[in-house]
């Protein structure tokens, strides 16, 4: 869709550059990266409902957008079909370079070509306190009382942590990577482990992005 978009000189989704997956599995998570969410883009929605058959087109205002949450988050019984999005005109090289840019903004952060399912856990509220603490060591302001999840567990001393051959990045302590053989079991203990640390720690409770199955 960026490809298309930036080749017809359409502007607005280039930060969004190199989420993998399909627009359905973005719209539901409200996927973003870099201050750009999937709904700061998107007009409505064409939405099956399973139960009832019916096909209908919502408006983006109604979906219930927050971050990394939707209403389709919460009522699995609807399936995605279409979703209509506005950019906005702007100039093909442009948008183009400011899609490489963040293609190599992310591969220096080592988010890119790695065996992961992305960011294991949501960047959690926290309080002013730890809000603080945050931008007093990164020189970096929270979003919305967020801080991101990779800096507590950093913090946490789960940077490059490994159980296993699941191991948290070493660039982003929020991917758990696949070095070779991991097993889901691996991956939930480290997840587990690394609740434990954030939660002792500062008293925060983390929970998952990624979609548990069979656990
Ligand atoms: C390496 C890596 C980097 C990532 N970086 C980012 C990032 O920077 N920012 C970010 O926000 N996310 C990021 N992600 C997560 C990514 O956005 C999501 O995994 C993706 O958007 C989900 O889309 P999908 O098609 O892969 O969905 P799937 O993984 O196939 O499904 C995810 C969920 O969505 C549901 N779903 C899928 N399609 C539909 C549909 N049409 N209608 C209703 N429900 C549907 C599925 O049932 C499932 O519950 C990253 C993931 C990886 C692996």
């Amino acid at each position: 869709l960026l490809t298309y978009a930036a080749e017809n000189g359409l502007s607005g989704g280039e930060r969004l550059a190199g989420i993998p997956g399909s627009i359905g599995g973005a719209v539901r998570g409200n996927a973003g990266a870099f201050g750009t969410e999937i709904k700061d883009l998107m007009k409505n929605v064409s939405v099956l409902n399973t139960e009832t058959g019916e096909v209908k087109t919502c408006d983006a205002v109604k979906c219930d957008f927050m971050y990394r949450d939707s209403f389709f988050k919460k009522h699995p019984e609807y399936i995605i079909v279409s979703a209509t999005f506005t950019f906005t005109p702007g100039e093909k090289k442009t948008i183009q370079k400011e899609m490489y840019h963040t293609i190599a903004q992310r591969n220096a952060k080592q988010i890119q070509g790695i065996k992961s399912a992305g960011s294991w856990f949501v960047n959690p509220a926290v309080n002013s306190t730890i809000q603080a603490q945050f931008t007093k060591e990164t020189q970096k302001e929270s979003h919305g009382g967020r801080v991101p999840a990779g800096w507590l567990l950093q913090e946490c001393g789960m940077f490059k942590k490994r159980i296993g051959d699941i191991q948290a990045g070493t660039q982003h302590a929020n991917y758990f990577i696949n070095m070779g053989n991991g097993t889901a079991e691996q991956a939930m203990q480290l997840s587990t482990l690394a609740k434990t640390r954030v939660r002792d720690t500062f008293g925060v409770q983390l929970k998952e992005e990624v979609v548990l199955a069979g656990f």
